[in-house]
């Protein structure tokens, strides 16, 4: 039987990151592992690896990427120079992948990936970025879920760089429709309660989408004054993001015919 995911921090604190990325650790029954996602490269990262693979006895053969995002890829190229005998697999996403200078086997939604008995089957989940892939193991009901959930904070929609609000409430349904006892996240701690927060992200991007319905008919109508009232008082460091989100839902309602944009200010129909 194989053992629990091992946590594996990326080392990479920020505002964006929180904490730094967490990466997973999936050591199988034969001697070989596989890494859940590649972290930024930071010498710590790379040392607890290394440290834990030859305690463990054995080898990385694969590091499956959630998404082309750098907090989750840009470690790729230094864990490929340590680990040669490791397989980089994520979801293409053309023009993003190749600023990681690692051989990318491509994956796609249903494909398996065997580490000793454990199975991981990959799910495409787009929302977050267009690339982004879950990682499902069936045996013990545990979801590796990327970006797709942050216990206690928002995820980023990404609208100017292929993020997509309404694939993200499909993602989010989809692992939810799967009765996970188990999620794992890229930020933040682990989640024993699954259903509730899923059900607790897709609520508070309902609760987004009246806000920014509510400010539009308060006579705001710029991207910049919807996310300077509904954000009022945010980290200025976060304020981009903010933005960020307010298109996200202002593209997802226009795509429905609830809202229109003249020039860069926009309307309820
Ligand atoms: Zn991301």
């Amino acid at each position: 039987m194989s053992k629990q995911p091992v946590l594996l921090s990326a080392h990479n604190p920020s505002a964006m990151t929180g904490p730094g990325n967490n990466t997973y650790l999936i050591v199988g029954t034969d001697g070989r592992a596989a890494l859940i996602d590649a972290g930024v490269g930071h010498a710590q990262h790379l040392t607890e690896l290394a440290d834990r693979l030859s305690a463990e006895r054995c080898e990385l053969r694969h590091v499956l990427v959630t998404h082309g995002h750098a907090d989750h890829a840009s470690g790729g190229p230094a864990l490929a120079t340590q680990h040669p005998a490791a397989a980089f697999s994520k979801f293409p996403w053309p023009g993003v992948d190749d600023r990681y200078e690692v051989g990318w086997r491509a994956l796609a939604d249903g494909d398996t990936v065997s580490i000793g008995d454990e199975v991981l089957t990959a799910l495409h989940t787009p929302g977050h970025s267009p690339d982004h892939l879950a990682f499902w193991i069936e045996r013990t009901r545990t979801i590796f879920t990327g970006d797709l959930v942050i216990p206690g904070r928002s995820v980023m929609i990404h609208t100017s760089a292929g993020g997509s609000l309404a694939q993200y409430f499909a993602s989010l349904e989809r692992l939810l429709a799967l009765d996970a006892l188990v999620l794992l996240p890229a930020h933040g701690p682990r989640i024993d309660a699954p259903a509730e927060v899923l059900n607790g992200h897709l609520e508070h991007r309902r609760m987004r989408e009246r806000q920014v319905l509510d400010a539009l008919r308060a006579g705001r109508a710029t991207v910049e004054t919807m996310a300077e009232s509904i954000y009022d008082g945010l980290e200025p460091a976060l304020m981009p993001a903010a933005r960020e989100n307010v298109r996200a839902h202002l593209e997802k309602l226009q795509d429905e015919g609830l809202v229109v944009q003249h020039a860069n200010r926009w309307h309820i129909v």
